[in-house]
């Protein structure tokens, strides 16, 4: 079974190798800053889903030379997407973020813009900025939707319902902005019917783009709590396998698939432990599907 990659769209794209480069936009999030709530979603950690970026406290050129360094033996020839992936990326005035972004695309090398974001923080004077990136150079936009389901977004303290997701896409692709939706599998209290659910819908949704991520535990989150007291159970691999091959299945060919399993920080991790040999992880998850062709 084949499925679209991110890198390989990204080479076919481009003309060679990209690479990412994690930046810190200096942001929070509504879900805590006290506006949503203060203790951010129960999975996340205190880095905010950005476990990888460069200091936050640096100047959006220095950071840029900093990622660069952490990719240059491997990234010879290699071009690169900015990438603003911890807290919430459009959680801001529009003018601070118009001085942030520019400044992330300015050197050529620098080929899209890559921005984490929550649907409800998306106002309109932010998508016309967006927008007049996008003429500039591509910017992709990830939304963590994580599900469709009002129970399990209420137990995650996700703080929006579904239809602000909707809007977001709907004025998203108006400005011809490119969706990346976020999908965690094996949240508490869903079943596989319940996660094919929310992928059949963002396969409908006009995202081009989806990451599957395995629900990890790490240390210092509610949801390491929860799973201490006995709430719920991890996924173990060969299950956490077959719901991504139906997700696969589900998905329409062009769909990219920016990732396929976790990327959490290993230091923080409790559950479920496999998921930290990523390497054995993405072996097993090609072996199966070769299985399938
Ligand atoms: S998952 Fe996203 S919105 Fe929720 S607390 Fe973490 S960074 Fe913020």
């Amino acid at each position: 079974m084949v499925y679209r990659s991110f890198n390989e769209e990204m080479k076919s794209r481009f003309g060679c190798k990209i690479y990412k480069l994690a930046l810190s936009g200096g942001m929070t999030c509504p879900t805590r800053d006290g506006t949503l709530g203060t203790r951010g979603c129960i999975f996340c950690s205190a880095h905010g889903s950005g476990d990888f970026a460069v200091g936050r406290c640096e100047s959006i050129a220095a950071q840029i030379e900093k990622a660069k360094a952490l990719v240059s033996k491997k990234a010879k020839g290699a071009k690169y997407i900015a990438y603003f992936q911890d807290y919430t990326n459009t959680y801001a005035s529009v003018e601070y973020l118009r001085k942030l972004f520019f400044e992330a695309i300015e050197q050529e090398d620098i080929v899209a813009l890559s921005i984490g974001t929550r649907p409800d923080c998306l106002p309109d004077d932010v998508i016309k900025l967006l927008s007049e990136l996008n003429i500039i150079k591509p910017v992709f936009v990830e939304l963590g939707l994580q599900t469709i389901h009002p129970q399990t977004a209420i137990y995650i303290r996700r703080g929006y319902d579904l239809p602000i997701f909707d809007k977001a896409v709907v004025d998203l692709l108006n400005n011809n902005i490119e969706v990346v939706v976020h999908v965690i599998l094996g949240l508490p209290g869903e079943t596989k019917e319940m996660m094919l659910d929310t992928v059949r819908y963002v396969a409908n949704s006009g995202a081009k783009g989806i990451k599957l991520q395995l629900l990890h535990v790490l240390e210092g989150t509610d949801l390491a709590d929860e799973y201490r007291a006995g709430k719920f159970k991890t996924l173990d691999m060969n299950e956490y396998i077959d719901i991504l091959i139906d997700c696969l299945k589900i998905l329409p060919p062009d769909m990219i698939i920016h990732r396929l399993t976790g990327d959490g920080a290993k230091r923080d991790l409790i559950a479920p432990l496999w998921s930290g040999d990523k390497k054995r992880v993405l072996n097993e998850i090609n072996r199966r599907l070769r299985e399938l062709n």
